[in-house]
């Protein structure tokens, strides 16, 4: 009966379903051509549900996060977040540069096919004491509105602490005490609500990533891969060394000292919507509530590392801006000296931390780094055709770094719970 088989579909887990609609949409894109692109609207409501989710889930999280937290603690735990972001993306860049310099893409190609392309347009990046001016919101729904990540956690986190000191100095049955716990508890099923919004969403992901990858291969064709085969290989070869070697090493090694194939586990929706979607900040709900409910992570600490994650963490971005300038200066025919490889490291790093997760980011933060280290900007025309390839590639590796390191922070402030989920071999199949 169609009951019955509805409820057969159900019963697979939904990101098996989810990787089958991905590989299906590839055909169809690939033996269908041109016409799959008009099944790009159904791609694009997908991006849209998850997107109206990030900002209510990182605001419930975060204030709940406060009422669990005192602020020393919370102080803490940002610091070894920001810290551990930081050394793990000079890793990136330095496996992506040293990958590149082994295979040496770009060795071949030719600069003027670039040039006869789209020009690209050059931006400036803001100076660094604007990036963190700009994290204090002049208004706050104007931040949330225009979904600037930063000043949205800012000032969750000012309204939380703030509800805690209320509460603390009001007297235990007062009606201020009873406004600040009923605020608590209606976020907290706020918090509750949006999870289940997720998880709907992701039903529909099974039609929405069949669409983006139809769309997909319908507009860009297997040449562009053939082509630039060699740096599609460096990044795929570069993300699997810090995938493999950085974060399962964080996560067996004495350090979290688990299995990683739990930790993929409870990770793989986020990293199947990262390769679907290619935004860090879209997949942010899904990778929220994977951390929540397959890997057991305490709120206090994942409500706070993954929306900033999404926005300052992204390894794969990092890592690409350093294969990319040696793929460039491998077409233009030069050689970048030792010290060129360093700056190229300082300018991706800090390049990658200003930039939001979204689609195609790192064609922007490109332009920062080839011009620091005097390369040309019109090279960057010659990958933008695979650029939605390798986009992807780099998402999966922005979010699951993420992953990692609030693994490793919760495990060091005892906010992680072993016994159970994916850590105990269940509930994460389950939505
Ligand atoms: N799309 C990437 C992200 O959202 C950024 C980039 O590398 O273009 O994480």
């Amino acid at each position: 009966t169609v009951h019955g088989a509805w409820q057969r579909y159900r019963s697979v887990p939904i990101i098996y379903r989810i990787a089958t609609a991905f590989v299906l949409g590839s055909i169809v894109g690939l033996v269908v051509g041109e016409p799959a692109t008009n099944l790009q609207p159904l791609g694009d409501l997908f991006v849209r549900l998850l997107k109206m989710v990030i900002i209510p889930i990182v605001v419930f999280t975060l204030i709940m996060a406060a009422r669990n937290l005192s602020p020393q603690n919370l102080g803490k735990v940002g610091g070894q977040v920001i810290l551990l972001y930081l050394f793990t993306t000079m890793i990136a860049i330095g496996i992506g540069l040293v990958v590149s310099n082994v295979i040496d893409p770009g060795v071949g190609l030719l600069l003027e096919d670039a040039m006869a392309k789209s020009a690209v347009e050059t931006k400036e990046s803001p100076g660094l004491g604007q990036v963190f001016l700009n994290i204090v919101p002049e208004n706050p729904f104007g931040a949330m509105a225009e979904g600037q990540i930063l000043s949205v956690i800012f000032f969750a986190l000012a309204f939380g602490v703030g509800l805690t000191f209320v509460r603390d100095e009001a007297e235990v049955g007062s009606s201020v005490y009873n406004g600040v716990e009923t605020i608590f508890d209606a976020v907290e099923a706020g918090a509750e609500v949006t999870f289940k919004i997720v998880w709907g969403v992701m039903e529909y992901g099974v039609i929405g990533v069949f669409a983006l990858m139809a769309a997909l291969f319908a507009q860009t064709g297997t040449e562009a891969i053939f082509s630039l085969f060699k740096l599609f290989a460096t990044l795929a070869i570069a993300i699997g060394l810090q995938i493999s070697v950085v974060y399962l090493l964080i996560i067996v090694s004495g350090l979290v000292g688990q299995s990683p194939v739990a930790f993929l586990r409870g990770g793989k929706d986020a990293m199947m919507t990262a390769l679907s979607i290619r935004s860090s900040s879209g997949t942010l709900p899904v990778t929220m509530s994977n951390a929540d409910e397959n890997l057991k992570i305490d709120q206090e600490v994942y409500s706070f590392s993954l929306p900033l994650g999404a926005t300052i963490n992204m390894d794969g971005t990092a890592m690409y801006l350093g294969i990319a300038a040696i793929f460039t200066a491998n077409v233009v025919g030069r050689s970048l000296t030792m010290a060129e490889q360093l700056s190229v490291l300082v300018t991706a790093l800090i390049a990658s931390i200003g930039t939001a997760g979204v689609p195609g980011a790192s064609i922007v933060m490109m332009t920062v780094v080839f011009t620091q280290v005097g390369l040309p900007i019109q090279a960057i025309a010659l990958v933008l055709g695979i650029d939605p390839l390798l986009d992807r590639m780099r998402t999966m590796n922005n979010i699951t770094g993420d992953l990692a390191v609030t693994t490793l922070v919760a495990k060091w402030n005892d906010a992680i719970d072993f016994s159970t989920g994916v850590w105990a071999g269940e509930g994460a199949d389950t939505g």
